[in-house]
């Protein structure tokens, strides 16, 4: 089975790798932005998503 990797995208510009993890325990938690503090995701459970910040396009091309 592939990780589910999806690119996050927080409105204030910043991007995040999200990958999903599954924990042999529940957790709760939430990932808040750490440019602007934006709540980008709550969960609960076994399946947990781990963010990664990463480049943004839009940063890396900004003339285009
Ligand atoms: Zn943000």
């Amino acid at each position: 089975m592939q990780p589910e990797n999806t690119i996050i995208n927080c409105g204030c510009g910043a991007c995040y790798e999200r990958e999903v993890r599954v924990l042999p325990i529940k957790d709760i938690g939430l990932f808040e932005c750490t440019d602007c503090g934006a709540r980008l995701e709550i969960w609960s459970g076994r399946s947990v998503p781990v963010f990664k910040r990463i480049k943004s396009e839009a940063a890396q091309k900004r003339s285009a």
